[in-house]
């Protein structure tokens, strides 16, 4: 028995779950991604996020894990997500990244 909560449980509440722009769904660290970036309404997934920043979802994802890495507000949601095993969504997230600097 493990008390571990289902990772699609931790989310940060009152916020969308999934994405405005293609409707896919928006995990915990993506809804950081999101208010990192101001943003607390329309929230967009890791790949629509990077196309509207004409970045790429790599880029991004490394520059604002940075960014939340020295804001303790963001960095308290963040690590909710222990490690890789939490996210969702393997494919849209980039858990080798997400997680590849130990957080
Ligand atoms: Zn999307
Ligand atoms: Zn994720």
């Amino acid at each position: 028995m493990s008390d571990r909560k289902e990772a699609k449980e931790i989310l940060i509440e009152g916020l969308p779950t999934a994405c405005a722009e293609c409707g896919a769904l928006i995990c915990l660290r993506q809804q950081v991604l999101n208010l990192a970036l101001g943003e607390d309404e329309t929230l967009l997934c890791l790949p629509c996020l990077a196309q509207d920043n004409e970045s790429s979802s790599e880029e991004l994802l490394v520059r604002l894990a940075q960014y939340i890495q020295g804001r303790d507000c963001f960095l308290k949601e963040w690590s909710r997500y222990c490690d890789r095993s939490y996210c969702p969504n393997p494919d849209g997230c980039l858990p080798a990244v997400c997680f590849g600097s130990g957080t």
